[in-house]
């Protein structure tokens, strides 16, 4: 699906050598220096390490796509070098299909980026190069042919300010720096410290870290974390300083977690920042993405508002990242290339001499640490931008409560009183479906999927209940009766946002209960048609997930309550409680945005735990440095790093002998020094569509050690993978275990 561009703009408009499109025309005869045989390294997106030796009749620049034949597949690739002769025997080498130049080549900072992705997440560089482009510009149907006149607008780009000399050889035809771009920032705030004339009034905290985040400006470089508590204003601070930077010519490359968050904030950039803005996200459309993405590429967006894909978009005159809810999982890939945008954005902007800014109330505690030591800025906005206070927390014992339905009197008593009194409640529970197993009560059956180690849960859909596998999609009907012992008394265990919704629709009758949950939202358009009912006040009661539980501002919601918190507690998983903190205390900071008085009710067995008494206080701070301590004694992240080997295999032995003997080998290399190795073992869900998983864990006190041990251990371990082991990979900085 090309998007429409202008034509040809003429030959050696962006100066470069690459040919003119010759497919299916034959080449027009060449120009001067042409005809002789030159080598190119291409990168492919096949899982084969390493580059793959094509032949052309003139030099190709690197970054810029070509149409090849591997096998007898067409394909796209990207030239990442020109070769002085080619890794196997000429007469193998085949001759590229077509210079496919409808885009400048990918510019020398984007080939940077992506050169330490590869190199840091271990991963071949066709594995990065390819599938982060846009849909359309790797498909090799997709190319229509025409040049594009944007092509010297990207051109262009040639890094402005500090990028350090990490230039591989290959990519260092980049041309000059721009030394001027960091005194136009600064000539621009030298005249703009009076104030700002839009906007809301901001707080005296407020003040002071918009200060601070234009000193960070000024200076042109380094990292700040803006600490604040929900509803403090941080996307405010954002924007001002956004303007800055566009006043000053240069681009600001926003990331958020979800793309649920884009349309809110993509209106508040709209309405105080103009319309030169492009958004980038997973669920666009191929050409809307591609679109969005030749806009910012070409410099015409000057806000490129996105989710983690975005990182990826070259920016030419890039001015500043921020990296809003920073402590966020989504900005952790979870296959393919496994690499934390949030980590890449810090890089990337460390790359190009420009500022970064994380943003969260509840940061992660590798970004706390680093701000503890002085490696980034703090910047604290500690009260609410509006006045009102932070909601009111109680922790309610479950142990000694009489329970109706998971609810503590005291939580129903709550809600019954909001009704009464016309405002918003929302109950938190981060399970979706009805129940999360069914059970049988004469025996010891329970409904457990055919094909993972997992429990299929019980969706009503519809009329009727169905059993789902949340791990591999299999869905079957209830049983009638129990199959192993027949009995007809089989009953769902627990509850999901199904039940609950139901409960409180039986137990509040006039209420208007709303569930919002990745179910209710399936469907393009429906989570914006739930929130905007929720925002417009059409529900009393909010059902919902971790979903609800972010960025929104709900006018009226004064009421919190959380159920089946304590799950998160006990997880193996070491993050597990800086999960739970973070959440509870994003859902928390829902309540009460716009008016004073609000409540949130956590339900919990252990309300002595840290997590609970510190959220209790609001007390961020008291909660990283418990957590913090902890993870010091224990040798975990952020002391430490670590790296994931999975494998996957139809017998989970297979996995295991696999992963026994990458330990074996890897032990006895003289770069395992450092390195501690555990036992391999399988995962929770060790089973998942009939594919057993297990995993072995390295860590290591310095990041150094780890990658000289897996620089020397990967490349042998496909000869290790035999027998059943159908998929091996690597993980840097897992974030689950
Ligand atoms: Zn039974
Ligand atoms: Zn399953």
């Amino acid at each position: 699906m090309p998007v429409k561009r202008p034509a040809d703009a003429g030959s050696g408009a962006s100066g470069s050598a690459v040919a003119p499109a010759a497919d299916p025309v034959p080449a027009p005869e060449p120009p001067d220096g042409a005809g002789e045989t030159i080598y190119l390294a291409v990168a492919l997106d096949v899982p084969l390490p390493g580059l793959f030796d094509y032949s052309h009749d003139r030099p190709v620049e690197p970054g810029v796509r070509v149409r090849v034949t591997f096998g007898r597949r067409a394909m796209v690739g990207m030239v990442w070098a020109v070769r002085e002769a080619p890794g196997v025997a000429a007469d193998r080498v085949r001759p590229i299909d077509a210079v496919l130049d409808d885009l400048p080549p990918m510019p020398a900072d984007w080939l940077r980026l992506a050169e330490f992705a590869a190199h840091y997440y271990h991963r071949p560089l066709g594995e990065v190069l390819l599938p982060v482009l846009p849909p359309s510009l790797r498909k090799p149907a997709a190319y229509t042919g025409a040049r594009s006149a944007g092509g010297p607008v990207c051109r262009a780009d040639r890094r402005p300010g500090g990028s350090r000399a990490r230039k591989s050889k290959e990519v260092a035809q980049a041309g000059p720096v721009d030394p001027a771009a960091g005194v136009a920032v600064a000539a621009r705030l030298a005249s703009d410290q009076a104030g700002d004339d839009e906007g809301p009034v901001l707080t005296d905290a407020q003040v002071r870290a918009l200060a601070g985040l234009r000193d960070l400006l000024a200076a042109g470089a380094g990292v700040a974390l803006l600490h604040g508590v929900t509803g403090s204003g941080k996307t405010e601070l954002y924007l001002r300083l956004a303007r800055d930077v566009l006043a000053a010519g240069r681009q600001v490359l926003l990331l958020v977690p979800e793309i649920n968050l884009t349309p809110q904030l993509e209106q508040s950039v709209r309405a105080r920042l103009g319309d030169r803005l492009a958004v980038i996200h997973s669920r666009l459309s191929e050409g809307d993405r591609l679109r969005a993405w030749l806009r910012a590429s070409r410099g015409q967006a000057e806000i490129l508002l996105g989710t983690r894909l975005a990182l990826f978009t070259p920016l030419p005159r890039a001015g500043l990242i921020v990296v809003d809810e920073e402590h966020d999982a989504s900005y952790k890939q979870q296959d393919g290339l496994r690499y934390s945008a949030r980590d890449l954005a810090v890089w990337r902007g460390h790359d190009l001499g420009i500022p970064v800014v994380l943003g969260s109330a509840t940061p992660s505690l590798e970004t706390w640490r680093h701000a503890q030591e002085g490696d980034y800025r703090l910047l604290s906005l500690p009260e609410r931008a509006q006045a009102q206070s932070l909601p009111e927390i109680r922790l309610v014992d479950t142990r000694r409560a009489r329970l109706e339905q998971g609810f503590t009197p005291q939580l129903l008593d709550a809600l019954e009183s909001r009704l009464t009194q016309g405002g918003q409640s929302l109950v938190f529970i981060n399970r979706r479906g009805y129940a999360p197993v069914l059970r049988c009560a004469s025996c010891a059956w329970v409904s457990q999927c055919r094909r993972c180690t997992a429990h299929m849960v019980l969706h009503r859909l519809g009329g009727r209940h169905v059993l789902q596998c949340h791990h591999c999609g299999d869905a079957m009907p209830v049983p009638r009766a129990c199959p192993d012992c027949g009995d007809p008394d089989i009953q769902p265990m627990g509850r999901g946002t199904q039940r609950v919704e139901e409960f409180l629709a039986e137990r509040f009758p006039g209420a208007r209960v709303l569930r919002i949950d990745a179910d209710a939202t399936r469907l393009k358009g429906s989570a914006e048609a739930l929130f905007a009912r929720a925002h417009a006040g059409e529900a009393d009661i909010l059902v919902g997930t971790q979903m609800v539980s972010k960025g929104h501002d709900f006018a009226r919601l004064g009421l919190v309550g959380v159920l089946n918190a304590d799950a998160m507690l006990f997880s193996q998983d070491f993050r597990a409680p800086e999960r739970l903190f973070a959440q509870l205390m994003q859902v928390a900071g829902r309540a009460g945005r716009r008016q004073g008085g609000a409540q949130v009710i956590v339900q919990t067995d252990y309300p002595e735990q840290t997590v609970y008494q510190a959220l209790l206080r609001h007390d961020y701070a008291r909660f990283a440095a418990y957590a913090l301590e902890e993870r010091r004694e224990l040798g975990l992240p952020p002391f430490s790093s670590q790296a994931l080997l999975t494998a996957q295999a139809v017998r989970v032995r297979d996995a295991l002998d696999f992963l026994e003997a990458a330990r074996a080998r890897a032990g006895a290399l003289t770069e395992a020094a450092g390195v501690r190795i555990h036992d391999p073992v399988p995962l929770r869900i060790v089973r998942v569509a009939r594919v057993e998983r297990a995993q072995l864990l390295f860590e290591s006190d310095g990041r150094g050690a780890l990658h000289r041990l897996l620089r020397a251990l990967l490349p042998g371990l496909d000869e290790l993978a035999r027998g059943g082991v159908q998929h091996w990979g690597i993980e840097i900085d897992p974030q689950e275990i």
